[in-house]
C-alpha cells in the first residue's frame, strides 16, 4: 500500500502540468467552467435544506385548513424550490456546452503536441519498439484521459462543495457525525487505489500485446494486405493469433475486475452498516421527540446523500489517480529529445558547392546493433558530377542515404559539405540542400498535383513548376490520362480515388524529387521499377536535368551506374572498387565478375562499356533489345553475383 501511495503522490506530479496546459489551451471555458461547477456544488445543499424547511412548514399547516396564512409559507418556499430546481437545470446543460467546447479544444491541442514530438524526434526512436510502446500509449490513451482526468478534478470539486455543504447541515445533530461519514467510506478508498494501480500496472505490461493485436487486426483489414492474404490463405492464421492474445488479455482483465468487485462489496456494506446504525440514532432521537420530522428528514436525505457523495469523491480521486498515470506516459512522451539537432551557431551552408561531398572514415551503428554498418568509410562526390554506387544488400547504401540526410549522426568520422562537418550546419538548412528519392516513396493519398508539390510545400510550385516536373520524371503522360488529369485523387482510400502502378507510383516521387530545386540530388534504386527501355529514355533525360548538380545514384542496375560519371562499389559497409564502368571491367575485380556472371547467365552477349546507347548493339537476334537489357539488369542485390 505504501509503495502504492508513493507511486499515486509521484503520478500526481503530473497534474499541474496538465492543468497548466488547459488553462493556457481554454483560459475562458475552464473560468466558466469552475464558476459554474461551484454553483452546482451547492445546489443540491440548497434542495436540502429547503426540503426541511418545506417538511416542517407542512407539519404547522396540517390541520389548520386551507386559510392564506397557513398555505403561504408552503407556497413561497414550493415556489423557491422550484426555482432552485430550474436553476439545477440550466447550470447542469450550460456546463454539458462548456465541457464540450473546453475538451474539444484541450483534445487538439494535446494531439498538436503529440504530433510536433512524432515529426521531431530522431528518426532513430522510430527504430525502437519501446518507443513505439509509448507513442501508442500517448495516442490512445493520452488524450481521452485528460479530458477525464479534468472532468474527474471537475465532479471532485462539484461533489465537495456539496459534501462541505450537507455535512455541515449535519453538524448541529452531532460533531461526530462528519467524521463518521468519513470513516464509513474509507474502505472504498482502499479498494479504489489499490486496483487503479494494479489496472494500470497491467495495462503498461500488456502494452506489446495490445500492439500485436492492432497489428493483426491491421493484417486483416488493410488493403495492403487484402492480395498475400487470400492468396497465401493467411486469414486464418492472423485470426487465430489475434484472438489467442485476446483472450489472454480478457482472462487477465476478467481476473482483476472479479477481485476489485468481492473487495468492492465489503467495502459497500460497511459503509452501508454504518449509515444503518446513525439512522437508527437519528430515529430514536425523535421518537424522544428531541428532534422534528424535518429534522429526520433532512438528516436521511444528508447522511444519505453525503455517503453517496463520499463514493462518488473517491472514485473521482481513483479517477483523477488513474489518469494521471497515463497523463503521466503522455508527459515522458512530449520529454523525448532529438539528439539531431542544429548546433549553437550553425555555420553557413556552403552554397553553391564548389568542391563536394565528402565522407570521411566514417563508421556507424544503429542503435542497439552490434555491427557496423559503415566501417571507416570513405568517398568523396565533387560537385556538380553523378556518381553510382553498387552492392549487395546490406552493403550501406541506404544508411549511406540517411546519414547524408543527418537522420543520423556516425559513431566516428564525419560527412562536410565543402569542407564543413555536416553537424556544424543547421538541420534545416543541410535538408533544403537535398532532394531524394528514397527507396520506399511514400504514396501520398492527394491529388496527382499535390503529389509532386509537396516535395516543395515551402515554395508552393507553380502550375507549370509541377507539370515540369512530371514530364522530368516521365509520368507527365501517365497523369494527362487520369479522369481529372493532374487534379484526380490518387489511392483508393477515398472516394474517387484512382490507383497507380508500382512504376507509376515510383516516377511520381521522382516528380516530387525533382520540384525541389535542391542542388544535391540523391536517388535510391530510380530506376527499380522501370523496364529496360523506360530507363534508358529516362536517363537521357535525366542527365540533362541534373546538370550542374551533385548527384548521387544507388542503384542495383549496371545500365544505371554505368551512366555515372564515377562507379563506386559497395560490400559489408566498405568501398572496394572505385572507377568508370570500362576502368571497372579492365580491374577484372567484384564488378567485373558480376558483369560476367550476368551476362554468362543469360544467352545474350555484353554489353560493352563503349555501347553509344546501352542495349544498343550486340543483342541476341532472337531477343527484343528490351529483353536483352532486362537480362543485363539482373539484381546485382544478389550477393552470389558478386562472390
Ligand atoms: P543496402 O541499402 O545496401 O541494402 P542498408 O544500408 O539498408 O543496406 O543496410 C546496411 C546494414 O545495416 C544491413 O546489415 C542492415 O541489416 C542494417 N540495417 C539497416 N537498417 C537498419 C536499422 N534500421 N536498424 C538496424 N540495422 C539496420
Amino acid at each position: 500500500m505504501s509503495a502504492n501511495l508513493r507511486t499515486a503522490a509521484a503520478q500526481l506530479l503530473y497534474l499541474p502540468r496538465i492543468f497548466g496546459l488547459v488553462w493556457a489551451t481554454s483560459r475562458l471555458y475552464t473560468t466558466a467552467w469552475a464558476i459554474l461547477l461551484v454553483a452546482q456544488g451547492l445546489l443540491p445543499a440548497a434542495v436540502v435544506f429547503l426540503s426541511r424547511l418545506i417538511v416542517d412548514a407542512l407539519v404547522d399547516a396540517v390541520g389548520v385548513g386551507t386559510s392564506w396564512d397557513g398555505v403561504r409559507p408552503v407556497l413561497l418556499l414550493g415556489g423557491l424550490m422550484a426555482g432552485v430546481l430550474l436553476l439545477t437545470e440550466l447550470f447542469h446543460s450550460a456546463i454539458e456546452w462548456v465541457r464540450t467546447a473546453q475538451s474539444e479544444l484541450v483534445r487538439d491541442r494535446i494531439s498538436a503536441l503529440i504530433h510536433e514530438k512524432s515529426i521531431s524526434v530522431d528518426i532513430a526512436y522510430y527504430e525502437s519498439a519501446e518507443f513505439h510502446d509509448r507513442l501508442d500509449r500517448a495516442r490512445s490513451d493520452a488524450n481521452d484521459r485528460s479530458l477525464a482526468l479534468l472532468e474527474g478534478t471537475g465532479s471532485l470539486l462539484q461533489n465537495g462543495i456539496t459534501l462541505v455543504a450537507m455535512a455541515s447541515m449535519l453538524i448541529p445533530y452531532g460533531l461526530w457525525l462528519p467524521p463518521v461519514l468519513l470513516v464509513s467510506t474509507l474502505p472504498a478508498l482502499f479498494v479504489v487505489v489499490r486496483f487503479n494501480h494494479r489496472f494500470h500496472l497491467w495495462w503498461q505490461r500488456s502494452t506489446q500485446s495490445r500492439r500485436w493485436t492492432k497489428y493483426y487486426d491491421t493484417m486483416l483489414s488493410s488493403s495492403g494486405a487484402a492480395s498475400e492474404l487470400r492468396l497465401f490463405n493467411l486469414g486464418g492464421h492472423f485470426m487465430s493469433a489475434y484472438r489467442g492474445i485476446r483472450r489472454r488479455l480478457r482472462a487477465e482483465q476478467l481476473d482483476m475486475v472479479t477481485r476489485q468487485s468481492l473487495a468492492r462489496i465489503f467495502a459497500g456494506s460497511t459503509a452501508l452498516l454504518i449509515s444503518g446504525a446513525a439512522m437508527a440514532w437519528m430515529v430514536w432521537r425523535a421518537f424522544l421527540g428531541l428532534v422534528t420530522l424535518g429534522d429526520l428528514v433532512l438528516f436521511y436525505q444528508a447522511f444519505n446523500r453525503g455517503q453517496g457523495l463520499m463514493r462518488s469523491l473517491l472514485s473521482n480521486v481513483g479517477q483523477i489517480y488513474a489518469n494521471s498515470m497515463y497523463i503521466g506516459d503522455l508527459f515522458t512522451f512530449l520529454e523525448l529529445e532529438p539528439r539531431v539537432v542544429d548546433p549553437v551557431r550553425p555555420v553557413p551552408i556552403p552554397s553553391p558547392l564548389r568542391d563536394g561531398i565528402a565522407i570521411r572514415q566514417v563508421t556507424f551503428r544503429y542503435p542497439d546493433s552490434e555491427h557496423a554498418a559503415l566501417k571507416e568509410f570513405d568517398l568523396v562526390i565533387p560537385a556538380g558530377r553523378t556518381v553510382a554506387i553498387v552492392g549487395p544488400n546490406g552493403a550501406g547504401k541506404s544508411t549511406l542515404v540517411k546519414l547524408l540526410c543527418r537522420f543520423y549522426d556516425p559513431e566516428a568520422g564525419a560527412i562536410q559539405l565543402d569542407g564543413v562537418d555536416i553537424r556544424q550546419l543547421s538541420v534545416e538548412d543541410l535538408r533544403r540542400q537535398i532532394t531524394v528519392l528514397f527507396q520506399f516513396p511514400i504514396r501520398y493519398h492527394a491529388t496527382a498535383a499535390e503529389n509532386i508539390a509537396l516535395g516543395d510545400v515551402g515554395a508552393q510550385p507553380s502550375e507549370a513548376q509541377v507539370q515540369a516536373a512530371a514530364e522530368s520524371a516521365g509520368v507527365d503522360q501517365t497523369i494527362l490520362r487520369l479522369p481529372q488529369g493532374y487534379e484526380s485523387l490518387l489511392g483508393r482510400l477515398f472516394v474517387n480515388g484512382t490507383d497507380l502502378s508500382g512504376g507509376e507510383w515510383q516516377r511520381l516521387a521522382l516528380a516530387r524529387a525533382f520540384v525541389r530545386q535542391a542542388p544535391i540530388i540523391i536517388l535510391d534504386e530510380p530506376t527499380s521499377f522501370m523496364d529496360s527501355w523506360a530507363e534508358i529514355e529516362w536517363l537521357d533525360r535525366f542527365r540533362e536535368l541534373a546538370r550542374g548538380c551533385t548527384v548521387l545514384i544507388i542503384t542495383h542496375r549496371f545500365t544505371t551506374a554505368r551512366r555515372a560519371d564515377e562507379i563506386h562499389v559497395m560490400d559489408q559497409g566498405r568501398i572496394v572498387e572505385s572507377g568508370s564502368h570500362a576502368e571497372l571491367l579492365a580491374q577484372d575485380g567484384l564488378y567485373a565478375r558480376s558483369w560476367t556472371a550476368q551476362i554468362n547467365a543469360g544467352t545474350n552477349p555484353p554489353v560493352e562499356a563503349s555501347a553509344p546507347e546501352p542495349g544498343m548493339n550486340g543483342q541476341d537476334p532472337g531477343k527484343t533489345p528490351s529483353e536483352a537489357l532486362s537480362q543485363a539488369n539482373h539484381d546485382l542485390g544478389d550477393r552470389t553475383a558478386f562472390s
